[in-house]
C-alpha cells in the first residue's frame, strides 16, 4: 500500500524564535550566533533577510557583518528552542502516532492510517500549518510524498509556509531534474565525486546502472540510487521509539589555539569524561575509539583505534584518545577543536570475566566512575573533580558539543 508521509521543517527555526521573542527585531537582518569571545563565533541560523544579503549558517561574525552591515546577532537560548521543538511535536502527535524527529526542527510523520479522519496528506499538512502558525507563531514547511527521502525533498523544495506535493505518479517530473546534492545524504564528496562523472541530477543517477553506483561509493552509493528512484522503504519511527545508539561522541572548539601536549590532555579527559559518563548512562560500552583534530588552518583529520577490551570508563578511553592525538599529531602545530567518540558499541550486560591487568583496572575505574555519575547527579559536576582539571580552569570548564548525528542517521538505516 502507497505510504503517505510528511516531513516538517521549522523555517529559520532558532530565528524565528528569537524575532517572536524580540519583535522588535522583525524585519531587520538577524543572526543567531555564539559567543566570539569563546570562539563560537559563528552564524548558528539567520532570518530571510539576512539570508538575502549572502549571509550563510556557519559564517563568521566579521564575514556576516561585511556582507550585512546592519545585522544584529543574537545570543542563542537553547533552552527556549528545546521548548518550541517539544511543542511542535505535541501537535504533530494529535495527527499521527508515528512522529520521528529529526534534529530539534524537522520531523517526519507518517499519516497513512489518519487519512480516514482528517482528510488527504496535503490536507492534514495544511491543516498543521496553520495550527503552528496560529497556536506557536512559527512557520514551517511541508513536503508530503510517499517515502521519507521524497517528503524531505518536498519540505525543502519551497519555503517558507509551504506545503509540497509529490505524488507517486510525478515524481520523476518533479525530482529527477533537481541537483543530486539536494539528496538525502548526499554530502560536498559525493556530489563532487558524482557530478565527475557527470551525475549532476538526482534523475541521472536514478538512471545510472545500480551496479556502477556501488562501485564508486560502495554500500552507501546503492542506497542512494534507491532513494534516486524511490525505492526508500524506512519507516517513520513511533513517538517514544529509542533509536540504535551507533556511537557516542562529543566535540568542542578551545577558547585558545592549543600547542603544547599538556593542554590538549585536559580538552582530551573533558571530552573522554562526558562521552564515558553518556556510555554508562545507555548502558553501553565501546570497542574502539576515535578523535577528531581540526587544526587552525581548519584542516580536519579523524583517526580511530580498537581497545584491548569493550569499555566505558574515562581513564581507558582518554589513554586512546591521548595515543592516536600524539601518532597523529604533528607537534608543535596549533589545534582549534578536539573531538573524542566512542564507537563499536555493545550492550554492558553480558561482560566476561579477563584476567588482563589491563582491562581489570579498566572495570575498577568504571566502578569508581558509577560512584561519581551518582554524586554528580545529586550535587553537579563539579563536586567531584580530577586534579588535572585545575591546571587550567578556562579548559576545563569547556562544554562539550554533544553530537547527535548518528544517533539519527542509524533510524534511517535502521531497516
Ligand atoms: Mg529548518
Amino acid at each position: 500500500m502507497e505510504r503517505t508521509i510528511l516531513h516538517c521543517d521549522c523555517n529559520n527555526f532558532y530565528a524565528s524564535v528569537e524575532c517572536l521573542y524580540h519583535p522588535e527585531l522583525r524585519g531587520i537582518p538577524v543572526a543567531v550566533a555564539g559567543d566570539s569571545q569563546l570562539r563560537h563565533g559563528i552564524v548558528l541560523a539567520k532570518n530571510y533577510e539576512a539570508k538575502k544579503c549572502g549571509v550563510k549558517t556557519g559564517n563568521p561574525l566579521w564575514l556576516a557583518r561585511q556582507l550585512c552591515p546592519n545585522i544584529v546577532f543574537v545570543r542563542p537560548h537553547f533552552d527556549l528552542y528545546m521548548n518550541f521543538s517539544k511543542m511542535c511535536r505535541e501537535i504533530y502527535s494529535q495527527y499521527s502516532d508515528r512522529v520521528e524527529p529529526y534534529g530539534l526542527d524537522e520531523c517526519w510523520i507518517d499519516v497513512t492510517g489518519s487519512t480516514w479522519l482528517f482528510g488527504s496528506g496535503a490536507a492534514i499538512a495544511n491543516s498543521i500549518r496553520e495550527k503552528i502558525k496560529s497556536e506557536l507563531g512559527i512557520t514551517i514547511s511541508v513536503g508530503v510524498s510517499f517515502n521519507k527521502v521524497f517528503s524531505k525533498l518536498g519540505s525543502d523544495y519551497k519555503k517558507p509556509d509551504a506545503t509540497t506535493i509529490i505524488p507517486f505518479n510525478d515524481f520523476r517530473k518533479i525530482v529527477w531534474p533537481l541537483p543530486v546534492s539536494s539528496l538525502l545524504f548526499v554530502g560536498r564528496a559525493t556530489a563532487s565525486l558524482l557530478e565527475r562523472k557527470c551525475i549532476d541530477t538526482i534523475g541521472k543517477l536514478a538512471q545510472t546502472d545500480r551496479r556502477y553506483v556501488k562501485d564508486w561509493l560502495g554500500k552507501c552509493g546503492e542506497t542512494l540510487w534507491l532513494y534516486a528512484n524511490g525505492y526508500d522503504t524506512s519507516p517513520v519511527a513511533a513517538i517514544g521509539e529509542q533509536p540504535v545508539i551507533k556511537s557516542i561522541g562529543n566535540s568542542t572548539t578551545m577558547p585558545r589555539d592549543l600547542i603544547n601536549y599538556d593542554e590538549m590532555k585536559i580538552t582530551l579527559m573533558v571530552l573522554s569524561e562526558s562521552v564515558a559518563a553518556r556510555l554508562r548512562q545507555h548502558n553501553l560500552q565501546c570497542e574502539t575509539v576515535q578523535i577528531s583534530i581540526r587544526g587552525t588552518d581548519l584542516s580536519w583529520i579523524e583517526r580511530q583505534e580498537k581497545l584491548a577490551a569493550p569499555c566505558c570508563d574515562s581513564t581507558t578511553i582518554y589513554l586512546k584518545a591521548y595515543e592516536l592525538l600524539k601518532k597523529h599529531h604533528q607537534n608543535g602545530k596549533p589545534v582549534r577543536s578536539l573531538g573524542v567518540r566512542a564507537c563499536n558499541l555493545s550492550l554492558r550486560r553480558f561482560d566476561q570475566m579477563s584476567f588482563i591487568p589491563s582491562v581489570q583496572k579498566s572495570r575498577s575505574h568504571e566502578a569508581v566512575e558509577e560512584v561519581l555519575d551518582n554524586l554528580r547527579s545529586r550535587f553537579g559536576n563539579k563536586i567531584v573533580q580530577r586534579g588535572i582539571m585545575l591546571t587550567d580552569a578556562a579548559l576545563s570548564a569547556l562544554d562539550p558539543q554533544t553530537n547527535y548525528h548518528n544517533l539519527v542517521l542509524s533510524t534511517v538505516h535502521s531497516q
